[in-house]
């Protein structure tokens, strides 16, 4: 583990964006929490259990190995689905385990057949349909032939969820192709109820599709960003502020992530800071180093562009930032010492550093910032 800085995760903030999320969305609809990317970089076994406390009981990730970390840190079983990766090493595991997984082309419907039925236990598939993403997913095509191996195999199937990916519902500019796959998959919906065959759950929403359509929540909705507390674009925020007339944002951020003051240096004008001739003094300035650099998820495209929080003060990051350290400006800063609380994310005092802020920066989405954030930073619980 490693102390340089700590990420705080704020449990009141968990209820609250949980139960704003099940109050827009009604009753009838699953929320599956989405915890791929080490739960956006909060931190899986940190953040699975509050989940779990605060009701939700389906998780979805990417990589078989986050699955199985989700199954060690629940309390009790619950529904667990693979977006992603699965090695064929990991069938067996997975079928046993009871862990649900897209099925997205027929190589990997046969083979979760073979292996359930050596197990003689039924594997939990979700049929994932390609609807225009053009990414994975079985085409019209691909899944007459699915159904006709699931008919004939639904003593080892469990039909957990019939589904898609909609490409890019944060942007209007994806409009018109969001509604032809919405279109596409209720048709290939429609091909599959033919053949008597029923999912447990239709579900194609993210965060952003199930607010900018309503229509898309369906039975489950896969909310990842949202639950974090960020909104997934500019666009469906404003799109939800104005719709509500409301002037607050209903979600509340959950992480912060703080560093300290390691050491504080007086440079005079006309001297370079740090590597190369990045940044020229152009004053006597206060600098402060601080022990945090891209090694630890701090962009190295923030050089010169980054603002972090000192005793309630804005500071600039200056030069170049380091593998594992950064040089920040505190000549305005009243009384800064080493040791004071450095904030890299989150609030302190009146002021406060976003993560899309970050964004605006430097190219980096909220999601790429939030899934660089190592996983050995020590992280804490701030209990309600
Ligand atoms: C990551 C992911 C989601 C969650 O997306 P958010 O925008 O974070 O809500 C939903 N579905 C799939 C298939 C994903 O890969």
């Amino acid at each position: 583990m490693i102390d340089n800085s700590i990420i705080t995760l704020e449990e009141k903030s968990i209820e609250n964006n949980i139960s704003f999320l099940r109050a827009s969305y009604g009753g009838k609809v699953k929320i599956s929490a989405v915890v791929k990317a080490n739960a956006y970089g909060h931190g899986i076994e940190q953040i699975v259990p509050i989940f779990e406390k605060y009701g939700i009981d389906h998780f979805s990730v990417f990589y078989y190995s986050e699955a199985v970390r989700v199954f060690n840190c629940l309390a009790k079983p619950t529904s667990i689905m693979v977006m992603g990766w699965l090695a064929d090493d990991d069938l067996n595991d997975a079928i046993q385990k009871g862990i649900e997984f897209f099925v997205f082309n027929l190589e990997r419907l046969k083979k979760a057949i073979d292996y359930a039925k050596n197990l003689d236990l039924k594997a939990k598939i979700h049929l994932e349909v390609e609807t225009g993403m053009n990414r994975s997913g079985l085409d019209f095509n691909e899944l007459e032939e699915a159904m006709d191996l699931i008919k004939d195999n639904l003593s080892f199937l469990e039909i957990s969820g019939f589904c898609t990916h909609l490409a890019g519902a944060e942007s209007i500019s994806n409009h018109y192709r969001i509604q032809n796959q919405l279109q596409k998959y209720q048709e290939m919906f429609a091909n599959f109820q033919a053949q008597d065959l029923s999912p447990k759950y239709k579900h194609v929403a993210n965060s952003a599709a199930s607010f900018v359509y309503p229509e898309a929540r369906m039975d489950l909705v896969r909310v990842g960003i949202m639950i974090y507390g960020f909104w997934s674009s500019t666009e469906v925020f404003i799109k939800y502020v104005n719709h509500q007339n409301i002037k607050t944002d209903p979600l509340k951020r959950i992480l912060r992530w703080t560093s300290q003051i390691m050491a504080i240096k007086e440079v005079k004008s006309g001297e370079f800071i740090g590597y190369g001739i990045s940044y020229l003094a152009q004053t006597n300035i206060i600098t402060a180093l601080v022990p945090v650099g891209y090694s630890m998820g701090y962009s190295r495209s923030l050089s010169n562009k980054g603002r972090v929080l000192i005793r309630g003060y804005r500071c600039s990051v200056i030069g170049v930032v380091n593998m594992n350290m950064m040089i920040i400006d505190i000549t305005n800063v009243k009384h800064a010492e080493i040791g004071d609380e450095v904030v890299l994310i989150g609030k302190q005092r009146k002021l406060e550093i976003k993560v899309s802020a970050f964004s605006d920066l430097s190219d980096e989405l909220n999601y790429e910032i939030l899934a660089h954030l190592p996983e050995n930073i020590s992280r804490r619980v701030i209990k309600k």
